[in-house]
């Protein structure tokens, strides 16, 4: 047991609903140990340029349902560079901070690393991300609401296709990761699902005579909808360039439509509530056992803690089974013709 009086805690990276929700259990349970938060804001830039403020519980009151971080969260290019990291390190030192808590994605986890050159106090890191992409966590806070918010914008945008018989390419967000494209085109029952898990775009014409034959195959036998949801990133020039590329080869006429931040903003559904309140606890707690360098994870259902250089190495792969789901599903649907 250490005897921590001052913890710092910042939001870094793409915000994430249920940061707020993390935010306010680290305050609640900081309280409770009688220890002191310190709230940077903008990200690491906080700790730059010694913007800060004492967050205390009735800040947090109200909080759980808000979307967005009141810390405010930003990329930071400074923290890239060794002065960068020093002066962070002598903000934390003039400010008597015993410790500090960063929710983010592995980006900002690599800068809690690099920062430990500088900086000798405890660090932890609580998943925030909606990307779902961070390794040794089951999930990050904000994914279940970023799925939960693109189904909801597709299931309307399914109403219009299926009035007008057409087809509509919904590109979603996830950096590099298939996480979100997955679930989403499996839960809107996508008749394509194109990520970089199933989907390799070196050749591009032979992979627009496969999407164009499906889209011919599935129209000659029913007259519906068709959807694609396609992974931001992935195809060159994005959505609206597919569907120029898929009129110019083989004239097939497709609706893009890229859902961008509305996946981000929100209130937290209570998944992510959940798992932002119950991590929030814990990476205080771990702080008073006098661990550091972990990030607190989810994995079965149960609370854990993971090395922080273990959960920046790889980015946390898409599941077999969730692909071959999604597989297995559209060949079960296309024989039976629906
Ligand atoms: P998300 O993927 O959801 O946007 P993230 O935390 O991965 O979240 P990044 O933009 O990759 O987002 O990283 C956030 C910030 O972390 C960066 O702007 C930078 O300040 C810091 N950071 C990232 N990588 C490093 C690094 N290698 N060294 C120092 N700082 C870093």
């Amino acid at each position: 047991m250490t005897t921590i009086q001052r913890v710092g805690l910042l939001t870094s990276g793409g915000d994430a609903p249920g940061m707020n929700a993390a935010i306010r259990a680290v305050v609640l349970a900081s309280t409770h140990y009688k220890i002191e938060v310190i709230g940077f804001k903008h990200g690491y830039n906080g700790l730059i340029n010694q913007d800060f403020f004492k967050l205390n519980p009735q800040q947090v009151h109200g909080l759980i349902n808000q979307g967005g971080t009141i810390l405010k969260s930003a990329r930071c290019k400074d923290f890239h560079h060794k002065n960068g990291l020093k002066q962070a390190a002598n903000t934390l030192i003039k400010e008597n901070i015993d410790a500090l808590i960063v929710i983010g994605g592995d980006g900002s986890f690599n800068g809690l690393l690099a920062l430990q050159q500088h900086w000798s106090g405890q660090v932890i890191g609580i998943p925030g991300t909606i990307d779902n992409d961070i390794d040794g966590t089951d999930h990050t806070i904000g994914f279940a609401t970023a799925v939960n918010t693109a189904i909801d914008a597709i299931d309307k945008i399914r109403d219009t296709a299926d009035a007008f018989e057409r087809v509509f390419i919904v590109e979603l967000m996830g950096r590099h990761s298939g996480q979100i494209t997955f679930n989403v085109g499996i839960a809107c029952a996508a008749e394509q699902v194109l990520s970089f898990e199933n989907f390799n775009t070196t050749d591009k014409l032979a992979r627009l005579n496969e999407i164009a034959k499906d889209i011919e195959q599935a129209q000659k036998t029913r007259q519906s909808s068709y959807i694609i949801v396609i992974a931001e990133n992935l195809w060159p020039g994005g959505a609206h360039q597919l569907a120029i590329d898929l009129k110019q080869h083989s004239q097939t006429d497709c609706t893009a439509c890229i859902l961008g931040y509305i996946q981000r903003g929100g209130s937290p559904v209570a998944k992510d509530r959940i798992i932002a309140t119950k991590m929030g606890v814990a990476a205080v707690q771990m702080l008073i056992e006098n661990k550091s360098n972990i990030m607190i994870a989810e994995q079965n259902n149960a609370l854990t803690t993971i090395a922080l250089t273990t959960a920046v190495k790889h980015q946390k792969q898409v599941s077999n089974s969730l692909i071959a789901a999604q597989k297995n599903i559209l060949a079960m649907s296309a024989q039976s013709g629906v």
